[in-house]
């Protein structure tokens, strides 16, 4: 009796240990960089340092007007990203708006997928900043290529400036408390369906989310659900400028929204954004802003509260 309740005792210990481990590992992260809950640390890459003795501040996160497609610029005190840039012709538009917001360079500018949608705009912001003397330091795509000569300018312009691939669970550091996870796709890519494969990012600071998903669909929302990692944002991008077929409520439950944003044009042939899916953000108890109806949207936040502001 006194043996068996010796070995009791011993196993509860052993499991305390392995729990304080497991908790400690969690918060130190991998290469002394302390990293959130999104990925496992197992998986965890963690690229880029932040530069020497910048503060974090706030974060702001612009959802640009760019008509029917998608436009994102993130801001922290040190690195800065933008996200697709909408079509060719909205690209003129896009570069004057990060101008006029007083932006000096671009650290990651990343193309979701090589639709004409995301990477059209990219193609002109790359070549007004290179006429500006505006550096942008690094590429980032999903390493899914397209037989257009749209994606072939892309990446000409791309190949100059310098190209790294997206994979599940690499963490870029935007600054010190700052970090974008990419969520989406694992390599190698698992779909021919270019929408599926959009990079998925999470921008998090402190206990504030951006869930930004691209085009996905329901197979590529499904499978990260399914996957290890931590989904739920405060702020959800829309997938696909509201169309009927993302948004699925295991999707939605699983990032559990307070805000939901989405990009679309007000003259879209696609019937974006779908009743549906409207309906479907008001189950989760999102609030939804819109670009076709609010213009640019842009949300900062303090790591704690969120502020948020529409050009209309
Ligand atoms: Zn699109």
């Amino acid at each position: 009796m006194v043996s068996s309740r010796i070995v009791i005792v011993s196993l509860v210990g052993v499991f305390l240990a392995v729990l304080i481990g497991v908790y400690i590992v969690s918060q130190e992260g991998i290469d002394g960089v302390d990293v959130s809950d999104v990925c496992p640390p197992s998986l965890t890459t963690v690229i880029g340092k932040v530069s020497d003795g910048v503060q974090s501040g706030n974060v702001t996160v612009y959802f640009i007007d760019a008509g029917v497609g998608d436009s994102i610029f993130v801001d922290t005190s040190d690195k800065d990203v933008l996200i697709d840039a909408g079509e060719r012709h909205d690209g003129e538009f896009i570069a004057s708006f990060l101008v006029s917001i007083n932006v000096t360079k671009i650290d990651y500018l990343v193309a979701s997928h090589p639709h004409f949608d995301h990477i059209g705009g990219l193609v002109t912001v790359m070549e007004r900043f290179s006429s500006l003397g505006i550096p942008i330091h690094m590429v980032i795509e999903n390493g899914q290529d397209r037989n257009t000569d749209l994606y072939r300018e892309f990446r000409s312009y791309a190949n100059e400036i310098g190209v790294t691939l997206a994979e599940r669970c690499q963490i870029y550091q935007l600054d010190s408390e700052t970090e974008m996870v990419i969520v989406s796709p694992p390599q190698p890519l698992l779909y021919s369906n270019h929408c599926e494969n959009s990079i998925v990012q999470m921008i998090k600071f402190r206990d504030i989310s951006f869930l930004l998903t691209g085009d996905i669909e329901p197979l590529s929302e499904a499978e990260i659900v399914e996957s290890a990692l931590n989904i739920q944002a405060e702020i959800l991008k829309v997938s696909h400028h509201g169309g009927g077929t993302s948004s699925t409520p295991s999707f939605l439950s699983a990032v559990g929204p307070e805000v939901a944003v989405i990009t679309v044009g007000a003259e879209n042939q696609n019937g974006h954004p779908h009743q549906d899916v409207l309906d479907r953000l008001e189950d989760v108890g999102a609030n939804i802003y819109r670009t076709d109806l609010q213009s640019t949207i842009s949300i900062t936040t303090d790591g704690v509260n969120y502020s948020i502001k529409t050009k209309n």
